[in-house]
């Protein structure tokens, strides 16, 4: 259940960014990409941003007139005549990429930018989220610029903008270090620029977020080499604004402790709760490893009944985690997860012939059906 409400405040606080600094914002389509929400998030932001080319016909579509960028590690080249058609800009991952098909997309009118890695790590513990990380295959370094335009000079002259990506649900203490590294190191091409794009994982509308250290950020760029600077989060747009209501089937006694089989699967459903891994919030409960920091309570009482979640498909770690309830679970109580509007209905999958959650809409009181899915969609997908 998407609260479009939620989702609404997260817009009105971006929107906030870009009024007070001129910056651009887009939504991240590969973290939400709930088209119906689309024509509201389009009031608020300037565009969307793709990963490729069926998300950028999917903004071209229902965000129609709107700014619609792309970025991929390597494009094919049989997408790129309709890629250059329908989107404004367009980040190349490498040199050879930009010599192959910067040219063109410039013929037809679409800026072109390229995807710099300022080797500067600013997160611990994710590794698969980190594009600086050693061996990354995001983005251009420095020695690999200079050596390339070296031998070919002309491909400067290509460039309208320079983007990087390199934070994941940060504050923008992370941005400012790496914007300082960006300077340092990519600072003598930043006069060539027309733009320079933030990549995502600014944790905007997250509490707490120093919203002012980002707009410095901003102002860098802007007042000091004249640069328009975008910013594309995904989480940040959809934070904190869906909900998973799922089914307890069985309760299981267990040696160790008892366990709760849900029908819905962190691998199916919420794979990121084991790729990231984290523990998502559930309401009405807390989690049992960090007793209380990060479900929040709801203040009935004492939790001190304790159950392990897990799914129904074959996958034996297809468990979401241990949470402390302040009362017995009972078979067929619905229990509700939070934040579960980012990276959910975009990654999700059948396996084991798991049935796909509908997806609600929230409008204020009214409740809408926006999608149903049963067996012809898990039959059309494998
Ligand atoms: C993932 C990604 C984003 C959005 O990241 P969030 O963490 O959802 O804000 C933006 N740009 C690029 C290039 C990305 O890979």
């Amino acid at each position: 259940m998407i609260d479009s409400a939620a989702i609404r405040q997260n817009l009105s606080v971006l929107q906030g960014v870009m009024q007070r600094t001129g910056a651009h914002i887009l939504l991240a389509q590969k973290a939400f990409s709930c088209y119906a929400l689309y024509p509201m998030i389009g009031e608020y932001l300037c565009g969307a941003t793709a990963s490729g080319l069926y998300e950028a016909r999917l903004c071209h579509e229902e965000m129609p007139g709107k700014e619609n960028h792309v970025f991929s590690p390597a494009f094919k080249a049989e997408d790129i005549d309709e890629l250059v058609q329908i989107c404004d800009h367009i980040v190349f991952n490498s040199l050879r990429q930009l010599s192959l098909y910067g040219a063109k997309a410039k013929a037809a009118g679409c800026a072109v930018g390229l995807r710099i890695n300022p080797e500067k790590s600013t997160q611990k513990g994710h590794a698969i989220y980190d594009p600086c990380a050693p061996g990354s295959r995001m983005g251009v370094t420095i020695a690999e610029l200079r050596s390339g335009l070296e031998r070919q000079p002309d491909l400067l002259e290509l460039l309208d903008g320079i983007h990087f990506h390199t934070l994941c649900e940060q504050d923008s203490d992370a941005l400012e270090v790496t914007l300082e590294e960006v300077v340092a190191k990519f600072g003598e091409y930043l006069p060539c620029m027309k733009w320079i794009n933030f990549g995502g994982g600014h944790h905007i509308t997250r509490e707490g977020y120093d919203i002012p250290r980002l707009e410095r950020c901003i102002r860098r760029m802007r007042d000091g080499y004249g640069l328009d600077v975008y910013l594309e989060p995904g989480e940040a747009v959809a934070l904190n604004a869906g909900y998973l209501h799922t089914r307890v089937l069985e309760i299981q006694e267990k040696e160790w402790g008892r366990i709760a089989i849900l029908d819905t699967s962190a691998a199916c459903h919420m794979p990121d709760v084991l790729e990231m891994p984290y523990l998502p919030p559930l309401l009405g409960a807390v989690a049992a490893d960090c007793s209380g920091a990060c479900g929040g309570s709801d203040g009935s009482g004492e939790k001190s009944y304790r159950y392990r979640l897990g799914g129904p498909t074959c996958l034996a770690g297809d468990v979401i985690g241990d949470y402390l309830f302040d009362h017995e679970l009972r078979e067929g109580e619905i229990l509700t997860f939070c934040d579960m509007a980012i990276y959910s209905m975009v990654k999700n999958n059948t396996f084991n012939g798991m049935p796909l959650p509908c997806i609600w809409i929230k409008n204020g009181n009214e409740l809408h059906l926006w999608k149903e899915f049963g067996y012809a969609d898990f039959k059309a997908r494998v």
